[in-house]
């Protein structure tokens, strides 16, 4: 068996620098190693729609921000399949067949959803389809085949959710779908990188964010304005890292030869956390430090949009192919799931042979 990877975004606004740590970044590793035999990215407007359903302009509007900021990364459209969710209509039914195999009350103790649900203030009103997008996101994953799906860990409840589909139909109609394995961020600071406010996770919905494509001086007023330690407030006070965004981010994007650029009286970033941590370090040179370090990750990103922007039409071609190919792959998986489930109909020859000996 092949390995594939799947994975995507909500065009709910463009991509910030959490979906670069948490995921689009290993995307990119990932398919450059030439491990994969397949690769799908996935720009899930459809499920952007579940919450967004009384603005579809805004999804429409973001899709090719998604996929400009896909390209700047480095997926390559020659190694990768990029495709638009709801142009490829098996994955709906997948959805439909597999909302038999998912209780209610299961969906309810899914913990993202919960903190979703809440985020939104939705209370009593939630949309049938956000309350189910878990169920859509197994059909997602199952129509590729996809073995490994990188995300970061606000997705493990989704991983978790499609495993179990995954189980209950190969048990229920015989070995169909693949299991697929959830790959996390391996350093701990990717896993949920924080907003700029501190909070628990960058988010396009909470307004939070650096975005990949953010001009150099909007990176710097957000760097200069970003949370640090509230007690740290004379220089010469000791300082704390946990919680501590700037050192969140520093462990996020750091690499040991920023420092010779950028601030070679320290060696690496342990020597910097010590002198914070015993006080003498202020604020506002971390903050510095954290500034070169994001303008010189996005600089090359930001360039490459510029690039690719000027050719607009090109882009929505790579994903109309993308979408072509990834309906062909959907299509055959949904026949698979069609025949287990045995409602093949009109191609089971036996069937119809036994049913005009039932008739005679
Ligand atoms: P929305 O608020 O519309 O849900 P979002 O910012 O949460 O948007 P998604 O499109 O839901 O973004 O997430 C896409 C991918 O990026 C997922 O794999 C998710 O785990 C990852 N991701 C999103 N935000 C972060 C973050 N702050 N840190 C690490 N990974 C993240
Ligand atoms: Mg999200």
């Amino acid at each position: 068996m092949g390995k594939i990877i799947l994975t995507g975004d909500r065009p709910t606004g463009k991509l910030h620098v959490g979906h670069y740590v948490g995921s689009l970044r290993r995307r990119v590793e990932l398919q450059n190693t030439g491990d994969f035999d397949e690769i799908y990215i996935m720009i899930a407007d459809a499920q952007a729609l579940t919450d967004n359903a009384d603005n579809p302009e805004k999804v429409r509007q973001n899709i090719i921000e998604v996929a400009l900021d896909y390209l700047s990364c480095g997926l390559d459209p020659e190694k990768s399949t990029l495709f638009i969710q709801s142009q490829v209509p098996q994955l709906c039914e997948l959805s439909f067949y597999y909302m038999n195999l998912v209780t209610v009350s299961r969906l309810q103790r899914n913990p993202t959803v919960k903190s979703e649900i809440q985020m939104r203030n939705f209370e009593a009103s939630i949309p049938v389809g956000f309350f189910t997008y878990p169920i859509s996101q197994a059909a997602d994953i199952t129509a590729f085949k996809a073995t490994t799906v990188p995300v970061g860990d606000d997705q493990l409840p989704m991983l978790e959710q499609t495993k179990e589909i995954v189980r209950k139909f190969n048990s229920v109609y015989g070995e169909t779908l693949v299991e697929p394995e959830v790959l996390l961020p391996d350093n701990k600071a990717c896993l949920r990188l924080p907003g700029i406010d501190g909070k628990a996770k960058m988010s396009k919905s909470l307004g939070n964010c650096i975005y990949l494509s953010e001009e150099p001086e909007e990176i710097k007023k957000k760097v200069f304005s970003m949370f640090t330690d509230p007690t740290h407030i004379r220089i010469e006070d000791p300082g704390k890292l946990e919680g501590n965004t700037v050192f969140t981010y520093l462990d996020a994007f750091c690499r040991p030869e920023y420092f010779a650029e950028f601030l070679p009286e320290y060696a690496n970033l342990d020597e910097l956390k010590a002198h914070y941590q015993r006080g003498g370090l202020g604020d506002m040179k971390v903050k510095r430090f954290l500034n070169n370090v994001l303008q010189a990750e996005l600089e090359p990103i930001r360039k490459r949009r510029e690039e690719y922007q000027k050719d607009i039409p090109y882009v929505y071609e790579i994903l109309r192919k993308g979408s072509e190919k990834a309906e062909r792959v959907a299509a055959q998986t949904l026949k698979d799931v069609k025949t287990a489930m045995k409602i093949n109909y009109f191609e089971d020859e036996e069937l119809i042979q036994s049913q005009v000996e039932r008739f005679k």
